[in-house]
């Protein structure tokens, strides 16, 4: 038999926006159920210093601030299932997600917080070195690498906007891109060419994260000329990869109205997507800001819009009796 579970809100996804999202949605008496998918807790639980998240005067750990979030979630009175949804029906409500050990989940809303991950370059060095100097967030990282020499890797709006944010930090800011133009605004390329702190490596693609020293940190990059084929070694303590995001939608194609970067498209000011009853929030539908702090924001703007919308049903179900 079919185990089947009903809900009123449904939640996709167990970062910061999904736990959010289930925090509000309990509180307001929804009795919501998150489905945790396959990386529990996020991009949060790959990271491990976080100093930006308000409220905490110490630095913090992604995965125990995942904790706390999913600890106080479950005691307003989330329900939290281990599964991941191989298949959604949003073409009738309530809508229908089947989870891959054949679970049936039923809901009257839909909360998406499936996130985002960040694109890899798959070179040697790379998983190994990853807390270690690599990054591919320099927003939540670039404080770490105070006056030290820090690279970017990348040709786009994030890589651009990556190196001119780490000035702030280090004045020895090298940007290393594949080619010998920048896909970024022109606007972001010229503030990049007035700066002094940045010097740009162009043609040229990283062959190795190379590690150093007593901790085994990242010591320096190797790179290959893209014409000439030449390797040569730069000094650097951090490296930020800014190579893009893919956003985890492949379960929404056809589905919902998604953008041409696949990100789930929401009418601005609100998470409301092309289906009414289904709500995004986090940086599923999010490329520009990308930060657990703006992803729980999002995620408590989805569950409010889930009670508005939950609550103008059955107005209209009364009014019609
Ligand atoms: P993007 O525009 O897709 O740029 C990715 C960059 O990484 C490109 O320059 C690409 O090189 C390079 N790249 C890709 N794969 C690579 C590889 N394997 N090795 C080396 N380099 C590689 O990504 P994004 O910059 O993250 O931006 C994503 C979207 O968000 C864009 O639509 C962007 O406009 C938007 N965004 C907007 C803002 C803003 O409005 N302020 C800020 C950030 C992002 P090539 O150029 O050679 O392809």
């Amino acid at each position: 038999m079919t185990n089947s579970i009903s809900t009123r809100v449904a939640v996709l996804g167990s970062g910061p926006a999904g736990w959010t999202a289930a925090i509000y949605a309990a509180r307001a008496g929804l009795g919501p159920v998150v489905i945790q998918g396959i990386q529990p807790g996020g991009q949060l639980t790959t990271t491990t210093d976080v100093e930006n998240y308000p409220g905490f005067r110490e630095v913090i750990q992604g995965p125990w601030l995942m904790e706390e979030m999913q600890a106080q979630a479950e005691h307003v009175g989330t329900q939290m299932m281990w599964d991941t949804i191989v298949e959604v029906d949003l073409s009738e409500r309530p809508f229908r997600l089947k989870g891959d050990g054949g679970a049936l989940y039923v809901c009257d809303t839909l909360v998406i917080a499936t996130g985002a991950q960040a694109k890899w370059l798959g070179v040697p060095g790379e998983v190994e070195l990853s807390g270690k100097g690599v990054s591919a967030c320099a927003t939540c990282d670039g404080f770490f690498y105070r006056g030290k020499k820090v690279a970017v890797i990348g040709g786009g709006n994030t890589a651009v906007e990556e190196a001119l944010y780490l000035t702030n930090h280090s004045h020895d800011v090298t940007l290393i891109h594949r080619r010998d133009s920048f896909r970024a605004e022109k606007i972001l390329q010229d503030r990049l060419f007035a700066n002094p702190h940045v010097k740009v490596i162009w043609d040229s693609e990283v062959a190795e994260f190379v590690a150093g020293g007593e901790t085994e940190a990242l010591v320096g990059l190797d790179l290959r000329n893209r014409r000439t084929g030449e390797i040569s070694r730069i000094e650097v303590e951090g490296a930020f990869v800014a190579i893009g995001h893919k956003p985890a939608t492949e379960l929404f194609e056809g589905k919902l109205e998604l953008d041409e970067d696949g990100y789930i498209q929401v009418e601005t000011g609100t998470t409301r997507t092309s289906v009414p009853g289904v709500f995004a929030c986090g940086d599923v539908m999010d490329k520009v800001y990308r930060q657990a702090v703006t992803a729980a924001g999002t995620g408590c703007m989805a569950a409010l819009d889930a009670e508005k919308y939950l609550a103008a049903q059955e107005y209209e179900a009364i009014a019609a009796e």
